[in-house]
């Protein structure tokens, strides 16, 4: 048969469904497994910083898909990118050379302190290649027999059986076990627990090759790491040759006001992972990593959809946007507005809000631990009122726009949480 005679798909464009009417949860539960406490609404469309139910509710979007939707929803340079590059090649696979995956890899060198990128599909991904890595550095560089990997306490770096085991929560681990060797815990933000921790694990064979942290705790409850800290610990490393691995999942891409959270502690990581901002909501991760620690040889790790030309052709759209539209500055602005408006609603409701913190656009405000109202029920009220938020703990509200956010939303999302906050607060 030759080429000519394939017939060529017609394109059929299809309106967006809009306002399908109820939605049928319980259909849905029937179905699909039960391992999310989900709110029940459920969207069909969105548009910029704004998504719509099946019932035709709007909701001001603050939780971006937890802080992945980089440029909001339906940006013309995203439909742009997908359209252009599924009509073009949408995948093929890494035995082949795929020219847009190595643009990206190129970009996201040019700005950052890696030197070399690997690519999948996801945070927990991104963070098993970098725990890969570590070990492989560990045998071969380090000359570790029993590499041990120090992680913190109320860290999340994914679900996968080595993420959950560097995740310094029991309640993801709680019925795993057995879970994957080689990790141990000190609280975050405490060196003197670092530097014990070193020294006790150094006996026999057994010492510790990689310390992996996160700059900002996300899903710990929104804490920022301290400059001194992270100081302290680039300087262990690069006494004992240790390697400083930052999961960059949920506080890279620009959400920090910065493109990297190392870029607010003033030190270089050796290995940083990168996965939500990425791909602005379409799938795909990256592990990145300075020469010196680059000991991958072929076929050593791998993913069949890692790097494929969609999901590196919509990142590398995400990162030119970034820097085209100057996001950062807005991210930086807006991430001011909200903290400041935060901050004076915790002065009306001192016995409930007892901290704001943040940087940029990831941001948290917590709640009296005596206090019986908990994020989710603030959360609750707050959808109820047209505003989508997400809770990082039992006690802390997270915001995390679109960073495409504007001031007049920044704004009418803080008027609902006061009045979701006035309402719980009975
Ligand atoms: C969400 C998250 C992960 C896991 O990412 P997935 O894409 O869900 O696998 C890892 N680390 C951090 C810091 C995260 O916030």
């Amino acid at each position: 048969m030759s080429l000519d005679t394939v017939s060529q798909p017609t394109l059929v464009v299809e309106s967006n469904p809009q306002q399908t009417g109820a939605y049928d949860f319980d259909r849905f539960n029937e179905a699909v497994m039960d391992t999310y406490a989900r709110f029940p609404i459920a969207l069909e469309r969105g548009a910029g910083c704004r998504v719509w139910d099946t019932t035709g509710k709007e909701y001001l979007d603050f939780v971006a898909g937890i802080a992945t939707c980089t440029l909001g929803h339906a940006h013309p340079a995203m439909v742009e990118t997908v359209t252009r590059q599924i009509q073009t090649l949408h995948h093929v696979s890494n035995l082949f050379y795929v020219p847009v995956q190595g643009q990206l890899a190129q970009w996201l060198i040019q700005h950052s302190c890696a030197e070399k990128a690997f690519f999948c599909n996801s945070g927990a991904e991104a963070n098993e290649a970098a725990i890969k890595l570590a070990r492989k550095y560990a045998h071969t560089v380090q000359k570790i027999e029993h590499p041990v990997i120090l992680t913190a306490n109320a860290s999340f770096h994914g679900r996968t059986l080595a993420t959950i085991t560097a995740t310094g929560q029991p309640k993801y681990q709680k019925n795993f076990a057995p879970l994957v060797p080689g990790f141990d815990y000190v609280p975050y933000n405490d060196i003197q627990a670092i530097e014990a921790a070193i020294s006790e694990l150094d006996e026999g064979d057994r010492a510790v090759s990689a310390i992996l942290l996160e700059p900002l705790q996300g899903e710990g409850g929104v804490r920022p790491g301290d400059v001194a800290y992270f100081q302290a610990i680039r300087r262990i490393c690069d006494e004992t040759g240790i390697l400083l691995i930052l999961d960059e999942v949920q506080a890279g891409m620009g959400r920090s006001g910065k493109l990297w959270g190392y870029e607010h502690l003033g030190i270089e990581p050796d290995i940083f992972t990168s996965a939500k901002g990425l791909g602005g909501g379409i799938p795909i991760g990256t592990m990145m990593c300075k020469q010196h620690c680059d000991v991958f040889a072929p076929g050593d790790h791998a993913s069949t959809f890692g790097g494929n030309p969609f999901a590196c052709a919509v990142a590398l759209t995400v990162c030119e946007t970034l820097a085209k539209e100057n996001l950062l500055e807005n991210v930086l602005a807006r991430g001011e507005q909200l903290r400041t408006g935060l901050r004076a609603l915790a002065a009306k409701y001192p016995a409930l809000i007892t901290d704001v913190r943040g940087w940029g656009l990831i941001n948290g405000m917590e709640l009296a631990a005596e206090s019986e109202i908990t994020a989710a029920d603030v959360v609750q009220a707050a959808i109820a009122e047209g505003l989508l938020l997400v809770p990082a703990g039992p006690k802390v509200l997270r915001f995390v726009p679109p960073l495409i956010v504007t001031a007049a939303e920044v704004d009418a999302a803080l008027q609902i949480v006061e009045r979701a906050i006035a309402t719980v607060n009975v």
